[in-house]
């Protein structure tokens, strides 16, 4: 039996969207030297969903971006010192109208989970990949945001066969007691619901 790929996969095709060497294409790209190599031979079989707003609660501008490039200004408000000497990144942020901005190719290891642990392996680091949605754990996020999380989940299920359904998910879940992202704003049943269709009987 066939499965027919859904009206939304053939759109963003249709427009061109995909993937050239790990990257996003159609996306902004901001490359961060916060990244190394996967280890030798590893399988990109795991999604993360992070949250992340600077000072948290504020939208817009380029401090998130900064941040990841290690170009923020931490004098620039106090929420800002305790991130001075942190190097992080994601492979990719979503803001609230959707606009995806990439800081590391997906082949490459991005340092968004930190002390992790997923299905009894520690550091998610390794083998997954990580997309922050510009927001906090409470407000909720925009359709636009979920539009464009789902448009690339396809894109990346369909690159990274291994993320299958059940490896998808908040960073909660790697680092419980230390981490709360996405938080209970995320609605996993409206994001669950545009990703359907990707694997066979789902
Ligand atoms: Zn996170």
């Amino acid at each position: 039996m066939a499965f027919p790929l859904s009206w939304d996969f053939q759109q963003l095709w249709g427009r061109g969207m995909g993937l050239a060497q790990g990257w996003l294409e159609g996306a902004q790209q901001c490359p961060s030297p916060n990244c190394n190599d996967r280890p030798e031979g590893e399988q990109i079989s795991l999604l993360v969903i992070h949250n992340i707003s600077l000072p948290p609660g504020e939208f817009g501008g380029a401090n998130v971006r900064d941040f990841f490039c290690n170009s923020l200004d931490c004098d620039a408000h106090p929420y800002f010192d305790q991130l001075r000497d942190m190097r992080v990144s994601a492979h990719l942020l979503i803001d609230r109208h959707g606009q995806p901005t990439q800081f590391v190719s997906f082949a490459d290891r991005a340092w968004h989970a930190g002390q992790s642990c997923f299905d009894g392996r520690d550091d998610c680091n390794d083998y997954s990949i990580g997309i922050e949605l510009e927001g906090t754990d409470d407000e909720a996020y925009t359709d636009a945001q979920y539009h464009r999380l789902a448009q690339v989940t396809r894109i990346l299920m369909m690159e990274y066969p291994a993320i299958s359904r059940q490896r998808i998910v908040g960073h909660s879940e790697l680092s419980p007691g230390r981490k709360t992202d996405p938080g209970a704003a995320f609605d996993w049943a409206q994001y669950r619901k545009l990703i359907r269709g990707v694997e066979p009987g789902t």
